[in-house]
This record gives C-alpha cells, sequence and structure tokens, in this order.
C-alpha cells in the first residue's frame, strides 16, 4: 500500500522548542504517521533557544535562499533527529536568534507577521532543496498560514500535486496583522478579501490558511462543533462552517514513551492499573517537595498550566480558596504566565501553609510529579480545543475534574454515583461557584466513597489515548486529497 509523503510544518516541536500543546503534538504525531508507514519530515525554526548540542544539530545547508517582497533571505538549514522523524531547522539569525519564541515579558515581537511570512517560505524551500517532494504539507495554526496559499499560487513544478491541510490547535490565536506585511509576503492584493486573508481591514494568517487549504483539521470532535458556531469561532465560524465538509476533528493522542506510570522516569515510584496501591508513594514525595503536610488520606488537587485566560484560572482561584476555606484538601499549581495570576498563586504557599503550594515556572519534572501524585487534576478551561493534561491525568489515575468543553467533554467520563462508572467530575457553567461545588463532590466521594475513587482510577488507567488511531485517520484524510 503507498503511503503519503508529508512535511509537517511547526513553530514549536517538543522537546526543542515548546511553550505549549502544540509542541507535544509537533512531536508525537509525525513519531506516530512514520510509525504507521508514512515518510514524514518536521520543519520549524531554529530559535536561539534550541540547545544545539544537546539534541546534536548539524548543517544541512550553509546557505538557501528565498525571494520576500524585493529582497532576498539568506538563511542555512540544520538538522536533528528524534524518535526516527528528522526535523530541520531554519537558522535565521534575523528573525529567530532572540530570547523568546513569539514575545518577551514586554510584549509580542513587532514583526512576528514578517518572521513567519518568511518561516513559510523557508520550509517550502526546504523541501525543494532535499528533493522531498511532499504529497501533503501539513501546516500547524496561524504561523504556517501562508502556505496553503503560496501553494495555490506556486508555479514551480516542484509542488504540482501537493495539497495541503492545515490543524488549528487553538482558534483563540490566529495572527491578525497590519497589511504592511502583504508586499514582504508576496500576497497579491487581488488575493486580499473577506474570504480569504482580510480581517477588518487587516491580515489574518489563520483564516488565509482556512481559506486555502485543501483539508481543515482541528484537536477534537466537540471543539470542531465548536469553531462553527459564533461563541466558539473567533469571528471564523461562517468561513468554519462554510467549510465544513473539509473540516474533521481529531482527537490528539498523547506520547506514551513520555508519559506512562510505569516507565515515567521523572517520579519515584512506578506504577500501573494493577499496582495502584503504589501511587501514594508519589502522594507523599509530592506533598514533600511541596512542603505540604505528607498525609496519603488527604484529598490532593493539582493544576499544570498557562496561566491565561482560557484556562480557567479565576474559576480556579474562587474555588481553591473557597474550598481550602472550607473542606479538608490540599492544592498544587504549576505554572506561569499572566502576572496577575503569578502573583495569587505564588502566595499561596504563605496564605495556606502545609496545604497548598506552587511552582511558577516550567518544570517537566514537577509536572510529572504532580500527575502521578495528585488524587485530582483540575482543569476549568473556558475553551480547551483538546487538553493534553487531562489525558496525562487519566493515565496516571489521576481523576480529572473538568469543565464539559471541547477535547475536556470528549475524554472524561463523567462520574455516575449509583455505579462508580466515569472517570473524572464535570461541570458546565463558568462560574466560579460550579467549580467550588465539583471539587466538593470529588472530595466528599474520596472520603466517603472511597471504593469508588479507586473503580474510577481504574477505568481511567485503562482508557488509551495512545496516537494510533488518531495518526490513522490523519493518514487517510491525506490519502483522500492526494492521488496516493
Ligand atoms: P495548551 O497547549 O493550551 O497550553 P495543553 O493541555 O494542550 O494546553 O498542553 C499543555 C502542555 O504544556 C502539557 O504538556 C503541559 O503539561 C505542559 N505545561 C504547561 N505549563 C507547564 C509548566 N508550568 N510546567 C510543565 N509543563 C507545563
Amino acid at each position: 500500500m503507498n503511503m503519503p509523503k508529508v512535511l509537517f510544518v511547526s513553530s514549536e516541536i517538543a522537546p526543542y522548542a515548546k511553550t505549549g500543546g502544540l509542541a507535544d503534538v509537533g512531536s508525537s504525531l509525525p513519531k506516530a504517521l512514520k510509525s504507521q508507514g508514512a515518510d514524514v519530515i518536521s520543519v520549524m525554526p531554529l530559535y536561539s533557544s534550541v540547545d544545539r548540542a544537546k539534541y546534536g544539530l548539524a548543517q544541512v545547508f550553509l546557505s538557501s535562499c528565498v525571494h520576500m517582497g524585493n529582497c532576498e533571505e539568506w538563511y542555512s538549514v540544520y538538522k536533528a533527529s528524534l524518535g526516527g522523524v528528522d526535523t530541520y531547522f531554519i537558522e535565521f539569525s534575523k528573525y529567530f536568534d532572540r530570547t523568546g519564541i513569539y514575545h518577551t515579558k514586554a510584549g509580542e515581537y513587532a514583526d512576528n507577521a514578517y518572521r513567519f511570512a518568511f518561516f513559510c517560505r523557508a520550509a517550502m524551500q526546504t523541501a525543494k532543496d532535499l528533493r522531498f517532494k511532499p504529497d501533503v504539507i501539513h501546516c500547524n495554526d496561524w504561523q504556517t498560514g501562508l502556505i496553503p496559499y503560496y501553494i495555490r499560487k506556486e508555479e514551480d513544478f516542484f509542488f504540482n500535486g501537493t495539497k495541503t491541510v492545515i490543524t488549528i490547535h487553538n482558534i483563540g490565536y490566529q495572527g491578525i496583522f497590519g497589511t504592511d506585511v502583504l508586499e514582504y509576503a508576496k500576497i497579491d492584493p487581488a488575493d486580499f478579501h473577506a474570504e480569504s486573508f482580510e480581517s477588518f481591514g487587516g491580515i489574518n494568517f489563520l483564516k488565509g490558511g482556512i481559506a486555502y487549504a485543501d483539508k481543515i483539521t482541528t484537536v477534537s470532535p466537540s471543539y470542531a462543533k465548536e469553531i462553527q458556531g459564533e461563541t466558539g469561532g473567533g469571528g471564523l465560524h461562517l468561513l468554519l462552517s462554510y467549510r465544513r465538509y473539509d473540516l474533521e476533528g481529531i482527537l490528539n493522542g498523547i506520547d506514551t514513551d513520555e508519559w506512562n506510570p510505569e516507565t515515567d522516569k521523572y517520579i519515584p515510584q512506578n506504577f500501573s492499573a494493577e499496582t495502584l496501591h503504589l501511587k501514594k508513594i508519589n502522594k507523599l514525595a509530592l506533598q514533600k517537595r511541596f512542603m505540604l503536610e505528607e498525609n496519603e488520606n488527604t484529598a490532593l488537587f493539582g493544576f499544570v498550566g498557562r496561566f491565561a485566560g482560557q484556562k480557567g484560572l479565576h474559576l480556579l482561584q474562587y474555588a481553591a480558596e473557597k474550598a481550602l476555606n472550607s473542606m479538608v484538601c490540599q492544592f498544587i499549581i504549576i505554572g506561569s504566565g499572566e502576572t496577575e495570576y503569578e502573583k495569587y498563586f505564588g502566595s499561596l504557599p504563605e496564605l495556606y501553609p502545609l496545604r497548598a503550594s506552587s511552582f511558577i515556572g516550567y518544570s517537566e519534572e514537577a509536572a510529572h510529579l504532580l500527575e502521578a501524585g495528585a488524587d485530582f487534576f483540575v482543569m476549568p478551561s473556558l475553551y480547551e480545543p483538546c487538553g493534553l493534561n487531562q489525558m496525562y491525568s487519566l493515565g496516571y489515575g489521576t481523576l480529572p475534574i473538568v469543565r464539559a468543553t471541547g477535547g475536556l467533554d470528549d475524554t472524561v467520563k463523567n462520574y455516575n454515583e449509583l455505579t462508580g462508572e466515569g472517570t473524572g467530575f464535570k461541570f458546565h457553567l463558568i462560574d466560579g461557584e460550579a467549580l467550588y461545588n465539583t471539587i466538593g463532590w470529588a472530595v466528599s466521594t474520596y472520603y466517603d466513597r472511597p471504593r469508588h475513587i479507586e473503580q474510577m482510577r481504574i477505568s481511567a488507567m485503562k482508557e488509551n489515548f495512545g496516537w494510533e488511531n488518531s495518526a490513522s485517520r490523519y493518514i487517510n484524510l491525506y490519502k483522500s486529497v492526494t492521488s496516493v
């Protein structure tokens, strides 16, 4: 059976550079595609934060060139391999030799439109330079949103027959900029209109990507529906519902090599559904590390994630505070982002010594320990395209408490008090009180119906969120648009 050749383009690929779930997908999806027989290579920018020595980056092309506006941009290409996938890095110091990926504390980089317009061109040129003629270019988010347009307009025979797929990882980020970039990006003024890139007088990279791609995917079936509605579509709902027959929701998988309680190298005690009693060793280690009272019988809630409005942190702040003042429970919060939340959650250890703690920053190791040690994982997201942490939690028998939205709704089964069935606790309203009540529901179940908690943990750990299923759906999608 013929398998498609795929050029996977992403602005983030873990572990090289990561700000969120996009990077996790950027590493695990190509790996899964490859293991199913597809011929895949990936391309990303070479940010200065990428550890060249650690990942053994080697130069492939010293000087490649793309034409942007009326100038030539000369850059180099590097390569590294991980998990059997070759990733090519675009080294261009003018745009990528900076401390942040998209922004610094002071704000977004003013030239992001230029940086990623260039990246789109350079990613395509890299395929040409490598003589890698893709059946499909798989684009991800606004940073790659110009590629479907470039492919439609491409005159070079090399890309004859190449199709494009764009995946929307989060419609909250669309890449909207001033029109000054049109010339540099070589977008024909005749193609700049409301059915393509134009949006309230500016250019919207994601919108153009959606308009010109052959297929559009997003990262869960529920989110695919939500973004076609006015509330969830971020202004693009009409375009998305117009293209609904080309839009598919494919649930992200998780990297089960990285996130597996039986083999996880970050945690003091490996365990499985059969040795669930060992989970408490991680709980005690987690409590110790975060200077909480070391008590295996206290209900322990955790959160890991970006401190962004989308994650429902104001609900978490309200509900955690109220729960800590009214219930026997502990909280550990890991994350960074908006200052207001960094301040509040950073002050938890002083506000509730021995009962609540936090780490403000990014720590892979602490995130693994929390997933392994906590009893419950809270995700009160206002919207959640897919979400990875709730799937990690399920795999570690840490019951998610989620708002029923997007991928959270698709992956967590609500607790049934009569039978003990389910894998977590859900609430619907965007309301701190609703979250507080659901935390209360979890706490009372924990103390009053421990058998149900155990049953739920085992059910959760038996769910399968690996990539096999989703990767074959992507392969079928690629085949549906190509002649392969
Ligand atoms: P999003 O992409 O919206 O940030 P996801 O749940 O899809 O949310 O993915 C977030 C990823 O980033 C997960 O792998 C999560 O564990 C990780 N992550 C986020 N913040 C932190 C942090 N402070 N420390 C460790 N890992 C983090």
